[in-house]
């Protein structure tokens, strides 16, 4: 069995998880360590709350928790349809995971996390 199936269905099933149970003040869900430990949000801060909100389509208040991770939705669509893909169309593949894309995802991410810091979003 292909590893890339196996990392879709592990992904389906995180995602009943977080359809089913609301992170929001459930002792259960994990805390983000960076947060416990420096008060700062990392870039990733609410995601798990934010998933939540989308999988009942509560956009806005998805998009309230973590801004970054409702934006790249498409984004990291692209990127695991090329990953699926990368024997059938490997110069989509070799696009897709250009250095230059990455370092841009990479800009961006460090961007966010300055940005949320800065202005408490
Ligand atoms: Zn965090």
């Amino acid at each position: 069995m292909n590893y890339k199936w196996f990392i879709g269905g592990g992904v389906v099933l995180l995602l009943g998880v977080y359809f089913l149970y609301n992170p929001a003040g459930n002792p259960l869900f994990p805390k983000c360590p960076f947060l416990q430990l420096t008060q700062l949000r990392c870039p990733g801060c609410g995601s798990q709350r934010a998933l939540h909100q989308l999988l009942h389509f509560n956009f806005l208040e998805a998009f309230r928790y973590n801004a970054l991770l409702v934006s790249s939705i498409p984004v990291l669509s692209l990127l695991y349809a090329a990953q699926l893909l990368c024997n059938k169309y490997p110069r989509f593949y070799n696009k897709i995971y250009s250095p230059i894309l990455i370092w841009c995802l990479l800009a961006i991410i460090v961007f966010w996390w300055l940005l949320r810091n800065l202005f408490g979003w």
